[in-house]
């Protein structure tokens, strides 16, 4: 479940689960992101994250190193993680799969000192309308008076150190929480008293900035996915490839190009793409797929390296001619072989789905 010369992971027949991140501003979205993609970073290996095109991806065996006796990787045959690089709710609302939201899961990030606040509830709302599973990350658990920090520890291990006075603080602002949860019709609890995730919502209190409750957040993503989705990660890796435009950008040497999130299939050099345009469907064909370069090779000139190929799920910029017209949020979808019909069919179904976009 290694990541592999393309950048994707490669698990045979299950996908990686695609996780976005909401809450309120401030409280802590992009510090959380960052920290995910910092202490994968420091556990040291190469290939221990993988950077994509708007998207992080976390490898098992980088969470179950992170998260030491949480996890017993054998539990698990999903390859990782890959999280939605874009925090916040309006990015979550307009991008979307087939299916509805194109997050499989959700992260919704609470501040425990200041509670819900109204950009959580409209997480909340988003998050039940498009059905999403998520969890709670308890944020800045660090700002408790009295707090001694574990950098990177899972909490209990954290919440052993720390004074009962202080425990206590955390506990009264984690309750609270757990009754605003409740007030918007969802039981929830500690995650390590919860034992149906689809039924409850856990709770992980954490700090983004000293990385304690971590590796719990990224335990409890990948059970969650595990017990509950395995179903749906279960797609044809080397299917035609589908994915959603994430944005349009001019690049030097390329014109515009598209960041896509790929969820489904393999999407290949030479490919015949439809794509969702301002007033039609653009088919072209795919010039280079392009990924970011590993940091340490970073060059002004040569941000990214050509791949030959990338499969579900992925980040992945795509050069191809005639795309000034994309538009972000719209679906992309790979027809494979000379077959007009086939053609005929998706270009028919992307325009379907652009109408609804923007009916919603
Ligand atoms: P966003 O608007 O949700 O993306 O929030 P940010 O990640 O930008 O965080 C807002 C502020 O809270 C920044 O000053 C962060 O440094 C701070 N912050 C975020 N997480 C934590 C945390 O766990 N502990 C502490 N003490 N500060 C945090």
């Amino acid at each position: 479940s290694d990541a592999d010369s393309e950048g994707t992971l490669d698990a045979g027949s299950l996908r990686t689960p695609i996780v976005a991140v909401l809450g309120h501003v401030d409280h802590g979205k992009t510090t959380l992101l960052d920290r995910i993609r910092g202490s994968a970073v420091q556990e040291g290996e190469a290939g221990a994250i993988t950077q994509h095109i708007g998207a992080t991806a976390v490898p098992l065996s980088t969470i179950s190193e992170m998260a030491g006796a949480l996890v017993d990787p054998t539990d698990f045959d999903l390859p990782g993680l890959l999280f939605i690089d874009t925090p916040g709710h309006h990015s979550f609302s307009t991008l979307r799969s087939r299916g509805g939201a194109l997050a499989d899961i959700a992260v919704l990030v609470v501040d425990v000192n200041d509670g819900f606040q109204p950009q959580t509830e409209e997480a909340i709302n988003i998050l039940k309308r498009t059905g999403t599973p998520f969890v709670v990350a308890a944020n800045k658990v660090d700002t408790t008076p009295g707090w001694n920090p574990q950098e990177g520890q899972p909490i209990q291990q954290s919440l052993e150190q720390q004074s009962e006075r202080a425990t206590s603080r955390l506990n009264e602002n984690l309750y609270e929480l757990i009754g605003d949860l409740s007030d918007e019709g969802f039981s929830a609890d500690f995650y390590w008293r919860v034992q149906d995730f689809q039924s409850n919502i856990g709770v992980v209190p954490l700090s983004a900035m000293t990385g304690e409750g971590i590796p719990d957040l990224l335990t409890v993503l990948m059970g969650l996915s595990q017990r509950y989705m395995k179903e749906e990660m279960s797609v044809d890796v080397t299917g035609p490839g589908v994915g959603t435009v994430l944005e349009v950008k001019d690049e030097q040497g390329f014109g515009a190009t598209l960041d896509v999130v790929l969820y489904d299939g393999v999407v290949r050099e030479g490919d015949t793409v439809v794509v969702g345009g301002r007033d039609e469907p653009i088919v072209t064909e795919v010039r280079a797929l392009l990924q970011p370069r590993p940091n340490a090779e970073i060059r002004a000139e040569k941000q990214f390296e050509r791949v030959e190929e990338v499969r579900a799920a992925a980040g992945v910029k795509i050069a191809a001619p005639d795309l000034d017209d994309a538009m972000s949020g719209a679906p992309i979808r790979v027809v494979r072989g000379d077959d007009e019909a086939a053609l005929e069919t998706v270009t028919q179904e992307v325009r379907e789905e652009l109408a609804k976009i923007e009916v919603d």
